[in-house]
Order: C-alpha cells, then sequence, then structure tokens
C-alpha cells in the first residue's frame, strides 16, 4: 500500500518526533493534539531540532524549510480522514487510548491502518475497540525518535501480514531499522527495560544509594550510556508507572509490581525531564 500523507495523533515527545521523521522522509503529515498550544509546542521542538541540524551541518536551511512545510498541525480528529496511515502516540492511559481508536475507526476510510506507538498497552484490546483488527499494529519508536534507529513492529493476533509489511517498509523509508516482536505485555523493549529502571527506583526508595550512584553503577559498570533512573526522566514517569502498571495487571506477577516511590513522584506530578523535575531537576 502507498502512504502519501501520515497521521500522527499525539503531539508531545513521541509525536512531534514521529511526525519530523515522516516529514523527513518526503511524507506530507497531520500532527494532531487536543489544544492548540500542545501542536504548537510540539511544533516548535521540531524546529528547534532541524535548527540544530542545520548549524552541525547534517541538513541544509532549504531540507529543513522543506520538512517545516510539509507538517500540518490539527486539533480536529476529523482531519485525520485525509491520512493513509496513521500512528497514535497519546498518553499511555488504555481508556484514552480505546477512544481515540474508536473515533479514528469511525472516521478513517476502511483500508486504512491505524497503528499504536503504545509502550505496553495489549494490541488485541486496542484492535477489539475497532471494525479493523487486521489493520491494527504497533509501531514503537523509542525515545528521542529522530535519534534512536529501532521501532518495535508488534502484531496483534489478527494483524494481517500486509499491515505488517507495510509497517515495516515504513520503518525502513523513515531510516529506522524494525524488529519484530508479538503481542505479550511490554512487547519485548519493556519487558526488559521497564523492571530494570523500577529496580532502580527500588534501590533509592530503599537507600540502596543515592540517584547519582545508581545511575553511575549502571553506566560505567555495565556500560550503559544513561543511568536508569535519568533515563526514567527522560521517557516520563507517568508512562514508567503506566507501563509497569500494565506489566503487573498483564501477568499479575509480584515481580512486575511497580515501585511506591515511583508511584509518589508521579501523584506529586514530578514527571521529568518533561515537567522540570523528576529524579533529577531540569532548567
Ligand atoms: P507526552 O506526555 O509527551 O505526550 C502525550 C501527548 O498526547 C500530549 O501532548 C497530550 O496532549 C496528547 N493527547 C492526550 N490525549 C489526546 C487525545 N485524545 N488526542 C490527541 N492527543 C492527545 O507522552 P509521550 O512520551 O510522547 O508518550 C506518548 C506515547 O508514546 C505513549 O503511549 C508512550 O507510552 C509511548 N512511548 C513513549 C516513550 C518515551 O520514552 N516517552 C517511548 C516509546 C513510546
Amino acid at each position: 500500500m502507498s502512504v502519501k500523507t501520515f497521521g500522527v495523533v499525539g503531539a508531545g515527545q513521541m509525536g512531534n518526533g514521529i511526525a519530523q521523521v515522516a516529514a523527513a522522509s518526503g511524507l506530507d503529515v497531520i500532527m494532531n493534539d487536543i489544544k492548540t498550544e500542545f501542536v504548537e509546542k510540539g511544533k516548535a521542538n521540531i524546529e528547534k531540532n532541524l535548527s540544530r541540524n542545520v548549524e552541525k551541518g547534517k541538513i541544509t536551511a532549504a531540507e529543513k524549510d522543506g520538512i517545516l512545510s510539509r507538517i500540518k498541525t490539527s486539533i480536529d480528529l476529523k482531519d485525520l480522514q485525509k491520512a493513509d496511515f496513521i500512528v497514535e502516540a497519546a498518553t499511555e492511559n488504555e481508556t484514552l487510548k480505546l477512544n481515540i481508536f474508536r473515533n479514528l475507526d469511525e472516521i478513517c476510510p476502511p483500508e486504512v491502518i491505524l497503528a499504536t506507538n503504545t509502550s505496553s498497552i495489549p494490541i488485541g484490546r486496542i484492535a477489539g475497540a475497532t471494525t479493523r483488527p487486521e489493520l491494527i499494529i504497533g509501531m514503537h519508536f523509542m525515545n528521542p525518535v529522530p535519534v534512536m534507529k529501532l521501532v518495535e513492529v508488534i502484531k496483534g493476533l489478527a494483524t494481517s501480514e500486509a499491515t505488517f509489511k507495510t509497517t515495516w517498509e515504513l520503518s525502513t523509508k523513515f531510516g529506522k531499522t524494525p524488529a519484530e516482536a508479538n503481542d505479550f505485555p511490554g512487547f519485548i523493549a519493556n519487558r526488559i527495560l521497564m523492571p530494570m529502571i523500577n529496580e532502580a527506583v527500588f534501590c533509592l526508595y530503599q537507600n540502596v544509594g543515592t540517584c547519582e550512584n545508581i545511575d553511575t553503577v549502571m553506566k560505567l559498570g555495565m556500560n550503559h550510556p544513561m543511568g536508569p533512573l535519568a533515563l526514567a526522566d527522560l521517557i516520563g514517569l507517568d508512562t514508567c508507572l503506566a507501563i509497569m502498571d500494565t506489566l503487573y495487571d498483564g501477568f499479575k506477577d509480584s515481580k512486575y509490581r511497580p515501585c511506591p516511590l515511583l508511584r509518589k513522584y508521579v501523584e506529586t506530578g514530578w514527571l521529568g525531564k518533561k515537567t522540570g523535575r523528576g529524579f533529577y531537576q531540569y532548567d
């Protein structure tokens, strides 16, 4: 299936990154969120990223203008009627995502693939909210999207081979390397990553070490480019908690219980880098 217009639902840190790589690959993009200020913030972030790339000589000023001109913003989901392929990258909340998929299913032509960037919500459950389960798939980008090479492509039980092929090919067109996963809680990436981050939060909670020491051990001892607590701040502590809750609900195994300190930070509104305060403080 040929894709010319690419829709993105959610203009947050993942949504605007996905819009950027799609536009950079030559597609027209419609980037949707619920408020004008959110889409404007998303577009401003893309502009900032591209300007940095121009300064570094990675792209020309004309290429930057071309990419920006291909991204239209929208605060009405109905605008996505014009898209040939849509990725949903809204907040990691199951009720919210199921509503978005129900609405997209009504709005979009029946042949349009509806992908989700969810970190952990079962693809089958999302598919079940629509009348097109064979066209529902996970397209899980990594953060920051323009930099990270991986896209985890997740097949639900009902996902068709044609849907899988189109999603795989799009990932390659965006300059990414896809990896295939099946539909179990957390898929591959977060099934492995998030329990490690959660354990790092337990180390802080039980005063095994300070944030700095926990991160130093993992960076210098395990050769990780970032410590788990700094990475949690980058991902968003609300997203980390939502993923742990999904793993715990999905497997009913106590090894996936979220650390109470993680929940406390989220309840306090300390969500990490995006709110200026998480395990670390940001300007
Ligand atoms: P974010 O908080 O930065 O952005 C979420 C955006 O969704 C916000 O702008 C919000 O206004 C918007 N939104 C909420 N309800 C909406 C609706 N009904 N319609 C349209 N937009 C709506 O979160 P994020 O980090 O960009 O995460 C988005 C998704 O990507 C989540 O499913 C998350 O699990 C997944 N994800 C996140 C990361 C990460 O590192 N942060 C990595 C991979 C996948």
